[in-house]
């Protein structure tokens, strides 16, 4: 399975957890072809009470969006336009981004949010490594987020899956999380128009190798900045894409505390989010990330139940370039509990 190519970008080693990953899938009662037995539950079958909590859900939705948005343009910073004109510019003036704390008393329990992981989104050609199983074409994740839309999922920011985490912040119905590894510049080419368009303004996050900024496929700081000016979430994934869980103690926080300084510069306020390179943590890595100031640090590990105290060890479901729309609904559509009236609590080992 080692693949060299693979391994430089960083793609591909989480297949590692592929055991883990087929255990949970066949766990979900689906099969390799994504047929399950359980079919989405349209929201007219839905009961008045249950239409109403959706409703309140994308009413506070909106209202949190119109205040982000409040905030974002305004506080000091001037209007949208002007954000947009610094970013091209220069040193684009930081968007207003909170200082984010743990809770002094953690209020949350478990939380059932599926954290769905891409890296690449791009076609076929020059360049491009398509027998790696992580490249989904563009036409399939359009399809994929046109699927997740009529179906009410609502994709979330970090900062809101960290307050709902933290402080039981409410979430919209069907919440989703939309995550990136590797930092390419399908993100701006492939993703970015697909999420923010007439149909929707989705907020994602894109996992950047800070050493990596600016060369060859990997996205420069202007495309970066185009993104945050965007409402986009940029993480870590570390300097120079390392499994922190094989590094010394010493390089693992370097890559840790350093890819944070970047990025912190970069962006004009700290980072608090990291998806770790092929999922590769340990319990003292885990604790590393949360001195080295992020609040939440996703594996590859499969799963979609999250709370407050697994925040450095987060699971997220992988969505794979032969993936067909059906085996995505199905993946979603269980993990994320959308079909049953009331989900089975149970704990990610
Ligand atoms: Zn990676």
């Amino acid at each position: 399975m080692a693949n060299p190519a693979r391994d430089r970008y960083g793609v591909g080693a989480n297949r590692e957890s592929d055991e883990a990953y087929r255990y949970f899938v066949s766990g979900l009662g689906i099969d390799s072809t994504g047929r399950t037995t359980i079919t989405h539950e349209p929201e007219a079958c839905m009961p008045r009470g249950a239409r109403f909590i959706r409703w309140r859900g994308l009413l506070v939705a909106v209202l949190v969006s119109a205040i982000v948005w409040v905030v974002g343009s305004g506080a000091g910073h001037g209007n949208a336009q002007s954000l947009r004109t610094a970013a091209a510019d220069g040193p684009p003036a930081p968007r207003a981004y909170p200082t984010l704390t743990l809770p002094m008393t953690p209020v949350g329990g478990w939380q059932r949010i599926p954290v769905l992981m891409y890296h690449r989104v791009v076609a076929p050609g020059k360049g491009v490594i398509f027998a790696d199983g992580y490249n989904v074409p563009p036409n399939h994740f359009a399809a994929q987020m046109q699927w997740l839309q009529v179906h009410g999922f609502h994709p979330i920011s970090q900062i809101a899956l960290f307050d709902a985490l933290a402080f039981r912040t409410p979430l919209p119905s069907r919440p989703i999380v939309l995550t990136f590894d590797d930092g390419y510049v399908d993100a701006v080419h492939s993703v970015l128009p697909v999420l923010v368009n007439a149909q929707r303004h989705w907020p994602a996050a894109f996992f950047v190798i800070t050493g990596r900024i600016g060369e060859g496929q990997f996205l420069r700081w202007d495309q970066i900045h185009q993104l945050e000016l965007a409402g986009m979430d940029i993480g870590s994934h570390t300097v120079h894409h390392v499994a922190l869980g094989r590094a010394s103690r010493q390089v693992a926080t370097s890559e840790l505390v350093r890819s944070a300084e970047v990025l912190a510069r970069g962006l004009g306020h700290p980072v608090y989010w990291i998806a770790y390179p092929y999922g590769s943590v340990t319990s003292a890595v885990a604790h590393e990330a949360a001195d080295a100031g992020y609040l939440l640090a996703y594996t590859t590990h499969p799963g979609m139940w999250l709370r407050l105290s697994m925040r450095t060890m987060l699971p997220r479901i992988d969505v794979a370039q032969q993936d067909s729309l059906r085996r995505f609904a199905a993946l979603v559509t269980v993990a994320s509990g959308a079909n049953s009236a009331a989900p089975i609590r149970r704990k990610i080992p």
